[in-house]
């Protein structure tokens, strides 16, 4: 199972991340990517790597 890192979240996001593997979490560009939940939401992608549905 993929490591849970520290939550961030893209500044155009509505989600934030735990995996640094999610796909759409690795895909926010740099400069974007801030660190903390915000008011976000969980990643639904995230959400399916912490059940173990899929790998990344
Ligand atoms: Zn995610």
């Amino acid at each position: 199972m993929p490591k849970q890192i520290s939550p961030y979240y893209s500044k155009t996001g509505e989600v934030y991340h735990i995996y640094g593997v999610c796909a759409s979490g690795s895909a926010i560009k740099r400069g974007r990517k801030v660190s903390g939940k915000s008011n976000k939401k969980l990643c639904k992608a995230c959400i399916d790597i912490r059940a173990g549905k899929r790998p990344r």
